[in-house]
């Protein structure tokens, strides 16, 4: 627990990327959970991916921008992002964090950027999945979802719920009216107690519930975890209610359990992995790192071999 709270501590701290990125042994550990720093390097990655039988998901990594002009940027990204997924031919949408486009600037901003990101994805017959970020932006994330998805179809825009909140059930229920396609994560956030269950039994349970609940509901949505207990219970519970694998689809991180990702595909379920890429790394990777600090060992064990 420590050792988890002292790496998402430094996950905030990007000053330290500096001396992350003159330190060639973690350089190259990265490698393991971010695709690259390139659009081009991350099409490679999904290439591969998708000849293992599953789709993907593009993330542009850059937590923090200050300026518009960065925003703006970050737009332009995502419509090359999109322009190159029709032009390969590969399979994959994208993922956006409203951040990046500007929701600590003005969440008007936000709107209109993530708007335009949409709005291209809409052309090209894509989907854009708007991510959950740090709870004090839940409820303006899933107000500007509410209006993307008013003026965009279903299969257009999508959103992420995370199972540690205590609201998330009833954002669940309250978003399906609408219908939207929610992806359920557990959250990988450091969250207080009055916002967050502190048991990982209770983020488990809350899981499997929205689980089902959006399994019933005949809409497509990400089942996106690692946790194989979670993966059963959904195989199972899908079997049992006669839901079809094509129903819905599991998802998972861009270098971690690859063996379950190819297991699963093979299975037939339908997989999709997400894979971030962007010079921006270092936050995304000490996250990856804090939710399972054995990772930790793995990077000491590639720095002693330098
Ligand atoms: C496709 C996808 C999209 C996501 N989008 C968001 C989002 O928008 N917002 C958000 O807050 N979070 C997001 N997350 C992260 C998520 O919230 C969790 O932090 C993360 O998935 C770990 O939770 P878990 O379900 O795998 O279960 P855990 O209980 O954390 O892990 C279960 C098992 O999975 C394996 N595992 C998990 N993580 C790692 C790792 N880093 N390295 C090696 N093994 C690992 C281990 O074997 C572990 O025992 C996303 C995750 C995925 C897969």
């Amino acid at each position: 627990m420590v050792a988890k709270s002292a790496l998402l501590f430094l996950s905030r701290h990007e000053g330290l990327k500096d001396f992350a990125t003159q330190f060639s042994p973690l350089k190259r550990m990265t490698t393991r959970f971010v695709a690259g720093e390139t659009i081009d390097e991350a099409v490679e990655a999904i290439r591969a991916i998708n000849a293992s039988g599953a789709s993907a998901s593009f993330d542009h990594l850059n937590e923090s921008v200050a300026s518009v002009g960065e925003t703006e940027a970050e737009v332009r990204e995502y419509r090359e992002v999109l322009a190159r997924i029709s032009e390969t031919g590969i399979d994959s949408n994208v993922s956006i964090k409203l951040t990046q486009f500007g929701l600590e600037i003005d969440p008007e901003l936000a709107y209109r950027n993530a708007r335009a990101v949409v709005a291209d994805a809409a052309e090209r017959g894509n989907f854009v999945r708007v991510d959950m970020e740090q709870s004090s932006v839940t409820q303006v994330t899933i107000d500007i979802f509410k209006r993307l998805r008013a003026e965009f179809d279903l299969n257009t825009v999508g959103i992420v719920l995370q199972s540690y909140l205590r609201r998330t059930y009833r954002d669940a229920e309250e978003l399906l009216e609408i219908p939207a396609r929610i992806r359920i994560c557990k959250g990988a956030y450091n969250e207080p107690p009055e916002v967050a269950f502190p048991d990982k039994k209770d983020v488990d349970d809350n899981y499997v519930r929205v689980m089902k609940l959006l399994l019933s509901s005949g809409v497509y949505h990400g089942i996106a975890t690692h946790d194989e207990r979670m993966i059963q219970a959904t195989i199972n519970y899908a079997s049992r209610e006669g839901i079809s694998k094509e129903a819905f689809e599991f998802q998972m991180l861009y270098g971690v359990r690859r063996d379950l990702q190819v297991q699963l595909a093979r299975e037939g379920y339908r997989m999709r992995v997400y894979v971030p890429y962007g010079r921006h790394w270092y936050p995304y990777f000490m996250r990856r790192l804090a939710e399972r600090p054995a990772n930790v060992w793995f990077v000491v064990k590639n720095m002693m071999r330098g």
